[in-house]
């Protein structure tokens, strides 16, 4: 494939944006070569600057889970902006959204849109720290939780494939109230926690982890956090930024069983403008300003474009077909890159729950961010290039999910099927 016109737009766009993009994971620094620049989308298809056509496996990292540009959605877009594009006042449609994802999400009564996953994974832990009086918070490595300064320890996703998963600009006093705990290791969590008696107000994870690679929580394990939340007077909350509305109608909560005490929302959400969100019971969403002390605002929070988008795709979503749909194609696909590589012996463990899937090459479980780094990322490089020749976009680091959307046909699925066992010869 030529990538003549991306690379002079890349190289404009560095004269003005650093690194030449406004979020690092697309530079294509952990694989190297061009970013691609995309000229429109529609459907499962990305068409980029030079004309050339991609099964896209990213859908801008988990929001078009329906395909690009997908109509409804779209002419809801339309028709709002024509009645302007923010008032800084309150409309009805912020209502019918909130109502509709309360009735979708098990556990919440009440929800408050922001404008970003960031935002809402911030607000989380103010309102988990102002309802339980205590400061510190237990993370996982290798989970990102958006790049506000509490989470930018041990950070998966851009932050670990750029090598700065503890961000120079976070002051020690920040990162001390951050505690450290491993993915899928329950006795850690504990140990953790009888350290820091009284201390703790969250523990906040990926319910299934995206930003190492997929990695599903081991049986057990949310429901020992669950029972230690409530043993310890600790809140759980359930980043679900990318599982929200794409596991299941209510998410990974409602897949896994297990219940929340505070649910971040992001992507989906939104329909692909720009919108989080942050939802949990009256008891504690009650903390909120302007009922309760705990500040949390945004002059475009509950924009009417993003909740116009948001509305229209919560809609389509609004029933299991949708999840049942990406659920076997995803599968479908889970097995051919299984088959293919086996085939042609590369070394490799497929990680996937529901319609998020990821590659690892290596051949040990991947579990946590220890067994994820153990990767062999040179294959990973080979492989992502390799792919895109072949007319297949997944992302641009190890460290990544890959998120179906249902507009991929099973026609997709066999060339991206076709395109690895290709690719794998190779390897
Ligand atoms: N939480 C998770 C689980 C995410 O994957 C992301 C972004 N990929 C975020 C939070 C941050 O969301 P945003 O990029 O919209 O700020």
């Amino acid at each position: 494939m030529i990538y003549k016109r991306s690379s002079a737009l890349f190289v404009e766009a560095e004269q003005v944006i650093p690194g030449g993009v406004n979020s690092p994971v697309r530079a294509f620094k952990a694989v190297g070569g061009t970013p691609i620049f995309v000229k429109e989308a529609k459907g499962a298809y990305l068409y980029d600057e030079d004309g050339n056509t991609l099964i896209d496996y990213i859908a801008s990292w988990g929001p078009m889970i329906l395909g690009h540009a997908h109509e409804p959605v779209i002419n809801a877009v339309i028709e709002k902006a024509k009645k302007g594009t923010s008032f800084g006042m309150p409309t009805e449609i912020e209502t019918k959204i909130a109502e509709l994802a309360v009735s979708m999400v098990p556990n919440i009564d009440k929800i408050r849109f922001v404008n970003s996953g960031t935002e809402a994974c911030m607000s989380a832990v103010r309102l988990a720290r102002g309802y339980t009086k205590k400061e510190k918070i237990i993370k996982f490595a290798g989970c990102y939780h958006g790049h506000s300064d509490s989470f930018l320890i041990q950070a998966g996703s851009g932050a670990v494939t750029f090598g700065s998963p503890n961000s120079p600009g976070v002051t020690k006093g920040t990162a001390k109230d951050t505690l450290l705990a491993t993915y899928n290791d329950l006795d850690n969590v504990k140990a953790l926690i009888e350290a820091n008696k009284d201390e703790i107000a969250c523990i906040i994870l990926e319910p299934v982890a995206g930003n190492m690679g997929c990695i599903p929580p081991k049986p057990g394990f949310l429901e020992g956090l669950r029972m230690l939340c409530d043993t310890n007077n600790i809140l759980l909350v359930f980043d679900e930024v990318m599982t929200g509305f794409r596991l299941a109608k209510g998410g990974a909560q409602e897949l896994l069983g297990i219940d929340a005490d505070i649910v971040c929302f992001g992507k989906v959400i939104g329909g692909g403008l720009p919108v989080g969100a942050f939802a949990a019971r009256n008891e504690i969403m009650n903390h909120l300003a302007p009922l309760g002390p705990v500040y949390q605002a945004g002059t475009l929070s509950g924009n009417p474009l993003a909740m116009a988008a948001g509305l229209a795709m919560l809609k389509e979503l609004n029933s299991d077909d949708v999840f049942e749909s990406l659920n076997k194609k995803t599968q479908y696909l889970h097995e051919g890159l299984a088959r293919v590589l086996k085939a042609n012996n590369v070394n490799h463990t497929i990680n996937r729950l529901g319609s998020m899937i990821s590659v690892h090459f290596c051949e040990e479980e991947v579990v946590d961010f220890e067994t994820s780094a153990k990767g062999n990322n040179d294959t990973f490089k080979k492989f992502f290039h390799g792919m895109l020749n072949e007319g297949v976009y997944i992302a641009p680091s190890a460290f990544e999910s890959w998120f179906l959307n249902d507009a991929l046909s099973y026609e997709d699925l066999d060339k991206t099927i076709e395109a690895c066992d290709k690719v794998s010869k190779t390897l």
